[in-house]
């Protein structure tokens, strides 16, 4: 039912590289589709976007999202795929457990990197996935991910195990690996393990060989105090997928988000947009 024949993908080798980001809309330019493509300039590659949901939301937080028809979403990334050379997708909201399968259907056949950040609410609570769909999630498009960047709020829904301190976040990661024969590498963000402390510190996770333990890096840096952390998530698995393309290499791609984020967070904080959680400001690191 979920594997319907698609147009076969049939990469463009003269054509600039790109990422293509498949998410949602952010009108408010924070979020979503909106951050994901100036996160693409500022690094400076090639973004295009496939949308997923339309959200009426500010600075203050999401009203209201409406997923976009599934058979649209899939024709919206066929489209892009056929003749565009697509080497990485980046998946964010995806909002409903249909548009969630017409996102696997649409990639049938496509063999470059996937890397999901599983959103499942925004910063300040509203639910952007229905929690009943959770397994569509997981079936259509968490199978599909060579990379998944989850908050630990998140990897704790995505793998039902508690996730309060760093161990126990690596070994609900580590329960993705055994589940999910494609995933690669598990990016954990920290900035929600103890919050009172001075410093953040993230997790790369890569899978080594199906059988041994994965490799585990980490990098601690200072926590920012900055009320502009709307669309720091996106950003992340957006930079992510931009160092991916251009360093080629995991570890390298992680480091270089790491520092980016810091840069990025620390000029932001210093302006003001809007009445309520502000937005990261990409342009002041465009080169
Ligand atoms: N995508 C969309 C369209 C959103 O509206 C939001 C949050 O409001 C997110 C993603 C998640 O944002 P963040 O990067 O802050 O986790």
């Amino acid at each position: 039912m979920h594997h319907q024949k698609t147009t076969a993908y049939q990469p463009n080798a003269e054509s600039e590289p790109a990422i293509l980001s498949i998410a949602g809309s952010d009108p408010s330019g924070g979020a979503g589709i909106q951050a994901d493509i100036k996160t693409f300039s500022a690094i400076g590659v090639f973004g295009c976007a496939a949308i997923t949901c339309l959200t009426a939301q500010n600075t203050r937080g999401v009203v209201a999202f409406q997923p976009v028809e599934p058979a649209f979403v899939r024709r919206q990334i066929e489209l892009v795929l056929e003749d565009l050379r697509v080497t990485h997708i980046k998946i964010g909201m995806v909002g409903a457990g249909p548009v969630a399968a017409a996102i696997n259907a649409a990639l049938t056949g496509f063999k470059g990197e996937v890397i999901c950040d599983p959103i499942l609410a925004a910063t300040g609570g509203q639910a952007l996935f229905n929690q009943e769909e959770l397994a569509d999630l997981l079936e259509h498009i968490i199978d599909r991910a060579t990379v998944i960047t989850p908050n630990l709020p998140e990897l704790q829904t995505l793998t039902n195990h508690p996730c309060g301190r760093p161990e126990e976040a690596l070994t609900a990661a580590r329960t993705l690996f055994s589940r999910f024969t494609k995933l690669r590498t598990v990016i954990i963000k920290g900035g929600h393990l103890d919050e009172t402390s001075g410093h953040v510190t993230d997790y790369l996770m890569q899978r080594t060989n199906q059988s041994d333990e994965p490799r585990i890096k980490s990098a601690a840096h200072p926590r920012i105090a900055t009320i502009n952390t709307h669309g720091t998530g996106c950003t992340f698995a957006s930079a992510f997928a931009a160092f991916h393309l251009i360093t080629g290499d995991d570890e390298q791609a992680f480091r270089k988000t790491v520092g980016f984020m810091d840069q990025l967070l620390v000029r932001s904080s210093k302006l003001k947009m809007g009445h309520g959680h502000g937005p990261l400001f990409h342009h002041l690191l465009r080169k």
